[in-house]
């Protein structure tokens, strides 16, 4: 297996000196051209198991307009899940919501570090370099997940309009549920999944081990599977997410 890849990572938007850092473990879709789209269907591929619908749209108009800097995964969370440890059992899945995924069964170990050291390192390398350069420049970051969630899961459908996440330090995602409940929509609190310490990667290394705020964010995917949704959901999050730092630095007595 060749070693070159195109970088596994897009940085988009710009660093306006405000604190947020935007990023997207699932954004992306693309398969190296040597894994064959991993044996499956052009039409599997495009459901949520192969990335998180829509996110793109959001991010990408939610970093113009901050502005902010925002660091997208280009490859398929089928590849490897950026969002979890490397050697984590979902790390590469065998299979998802019901589908094989034929060209991750039985890899080598030499196949896995493949990806791993071109895909996943490369990505969160990107993050961390954002994130060490502001805290050098003893500048506040708030990191920011941003991930969508399929409506229906197992044949349950799914309430909520959007969840915040949270686990070691829910202080600014409470603050974000309240300006999202006062909205009128439904939000998850730890729903439609909860944060932990496993089944997460990019929050609990970039966020709660360093200490630096940060929120998790997933968004239902038929609210923005197309461009009007995502300019809506863009600009609300625009407006909400420095209100929520507002609060946030008020009440914790950090300097905004
Ligand atoms: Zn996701």
């Amino acid at each position: 297996m060749t070693n070159v890849l195109a970088e596994s990572f897009k940085v988009y938007g710009q660093d306006n000196g405000g604190p947020f850092v935007l990023v997207s473990d699932h954004a992306g879709q693309a398969i190296p051209p040597e894994l064959d789209g991993l044996g499956l269907s052009a039409q599997e591929r495009a459901r949520h198991i192969g990335w998180d619908i829509g996110i793109d749209g959001v991010g990408r108009r939610l970093a113009n307009t901050l502005p902010a800097v925002l660091i997208e995964q280009v490859y398929s969370r089928l590849v490897i899940d950026c969002n979890r440890a490397p050697g984590h059992p979902t790390s590469i899945v065998t299979q998802s919501d019901g589908t094989p995924v034929p060209r991750n069964q039985n890899l080598s170990a030499e196949d896995v570090a493949w990806r791993e050291q071109t895909i996943l390192h490369p990505y969160h390398q990107r993050i961390r370099q954002e994130l060490d350069a502001r805290v050098t420049q003893g500048r506040q970051v708030v990191v920011v997940a941003l991930h969508s969630f399929t409506p229906v899961m197992r044949g349950v459908k799914r309430p909520w309009h959007v969840g915040l996440l949270h686990n070691h330090d829910p202080r600014l995602a409470h603050i974000m549920i309240d300006l999202l409940r006062a909205e009128g929509l439904v939000v998850g609190d730890n729903e439609p999944y909860a944060l932990t310490d496993t089944s997460d990667y990019t929050i609990p290394i970039h966020g709660e081990q360093r200490a630096l705020p940060h929120i998790e964010i997933e968004i239902r995917q038929d609210l923005i599977a197309h461009p009007d949704g995502q300019a809506e959901w863009a600009e609300r999050l625009a407006r909400l997410l420095p209100r929520a730092w507002q609060i946030f630095c008020t009440r914790y007595e950090q300097r905004s």
